[in-house]
This record gives structure tokens, sequence and C-alpha cells, in this order.
């Protein structure tokens, strides 16, 4: 589905993504860890062209993102969800109205942007707080609200930016309990950038380890976690220990 190849982005003298090449396939669950700083948003970022590179290949079902003109980039992002850390929800609409916003500004009628938004909604277990603002919900439920949000679009890719970073320690459970469900019903194909080491166990694949703009180490949890090559995947597996 996705082809990264070569990918850097300096940001004044800093390499922040330094030759980065990754391959995603069709319903897979990949997660990207490695330390504060070492790239992950960037990367990313750069996918959906949030963050413009400098150099580098990003093929989504062989066509370059990087070469696509700004309607051919808007229909793109259409098909790509991201779940940020922050989440900013709109705070005078209700959890279903911010569901819908996007929706309707993209030209949906009210009427199927209200189904699709209800669908969604009740996925991540929001169905019983649809008319609530943001103010009136819990961290936790809020950023399911941002998940309903990214999956209203039944986006082929999603990505999730430390998703559960901003959250009280108590919430982080039911955000990542609503992860895992979306994961293995293949929802849809995942990247997911967390720091949070036994769903990345439980969830991925594939876990892809970065360290200062570079991929160290990739494999199945199994294999990363327990025999690791890099510096990175043993700093982890002492972790897990
Ligand atoms: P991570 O998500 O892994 O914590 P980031 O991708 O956010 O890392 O950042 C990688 C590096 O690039 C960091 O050193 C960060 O400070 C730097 N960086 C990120 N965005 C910017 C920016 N807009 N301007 C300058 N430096 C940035
Ligand atoms: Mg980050």
């Amino acid at each position: 589905m996705l082809v990264i190849q070569d990918l850097h982005k300096q940001f004044g003298n800093l390499r922040a993504i330094d030759g980065l090449s990754l391959s995603v396939n069709t319903g897979e669950i990949l997660v990207l860890m490695g330390p504060s700083g070492c790239g992950k948003s960037t990367t990313i970022r750069t996918i959906n062209r949030l963050i413009e590179p400098d150099q580098g290949t990003i093929l989504f079902h062989d066509t370059n993102i990087l070469s696509m003109e700004p309607d051919e980039l808007q229909k793109l992002r259409k098909r790509i969800g991201f779940v940020f850390q922050h989440f900013n929800l709109i705070s005078r609409l209700t959890a279903l109205e911010n569901v819908m916003f996007g929706l309707v500004m993209s030209g949906m009628d009210r009427e199927t942007a209200q189904n699709k938004a209800n669908d969604a909604l009740a996925k991540v277990g929001m169905e019983g707080h649809l008319d609530h603002k943001p103010a009136q919900l819990s961290g936790g439920q809020q950023q399911r609200v941002g998940i309903a949000r990214a999956l209203a679009y039944e986006p082929e890719l999603m990505m999730w930016d430390e998703p559960t970073a901003s959250l009280d320690p108590i919430l982080v459970r039911e955000v990542l309990v609503v992860m895992e469900e979306l994961a293995r019903y293949r929802a849809s194909t995942m990247i997911v950038v967390t720091h949070e080491l036994s769903f990345a166990l439980r969830v991925a694949d594939r876990i892809v380890l970065m360290d200062k703009g570079k991929i160290v180490e990739e494999g199945k949890p199994s294999q990363v976690f327990v025999n690791p090559i890099s510096d990175i995947g043993q700093k982890y597996k002492e972790l897990i220990e």
C-alpha cells in the first residue's frame, strides 16, 4: 500500500529524517517506536504532507504522494486518517457535530454525514454521548471522539501519533481498548506511534524502531522484543523483562 524510499527532512542543521525507507502492506498493523525526538511524528506527517520532506519518494498504491497536485492531495487526505495526541475537538460542537463537521465540509449531505458519524461513534463506544460537548467529556472520551472523527471517513490507512500520550493514566486504557478492537477487526491499515509496550506486543504485526531519523530495526514483536539487534531494541527488551 505504502512504500517510502530514501526520505530526508532537515530542520536547520538537524537531520530529523535521515534516509528512511519503509513499506507497509495492506491490512498491516505497524507500530513505530523510538526515543523522543527520533523523527516518528515527522515521518508520519510527511505521508499526507503535513510536513514537506526535502527528498525521497512516498508511493501510495504506486502513486508518488510527493508529486501530487493540491486537488489530488485533498482526495488522498480523505483516504488517510490521522489521530493526534491533542485531539483538538471544536468546543462549541457536540460529539456528533464534531465528527460530522469534516464530512459536511467536504461536501457530504447532512443525512449521510450524520449516519456515518453515528456509526463511527458507536464503533468507539460513544453512542451514549452524541449530544455532549467536549467539556462534558473525559479526556479518554474526547480522544474516542477524535478516533471516530478519523474513522468516519472509512480511511484505508490510519495514522496514530501517540494517541494516549496526553491522557491521565487511568484514561489510557479505554482508548487502548478501542484501538486494539479496531486493529483486531482490521478497520484499516494502521501505523501507530506509541510508547505503550504492552499494546505493541499484543497488537502489532510488525514493530519498527527508529533512532536519530533512521530505522534501526524491524520485525515481529516476538523477534524485536526478544532478540533485538539494535541498542534501542535492547532497551525495550529490558523494559519488558
Ligand atoms: P518524535 O515524534 O520521534 O518525538 P519528531 O519527529 O517530532 O520526533 O522530531 C524529530 C526532530 O526534529 C526533533 O529533534 C525535533 O525537535 C525536530 N523538529 C520537529 N519538528 C520541527 C520543526 N517544525 N522545527 C524544528 N525542529 C523540529
Ligand atoms: Mg512525536
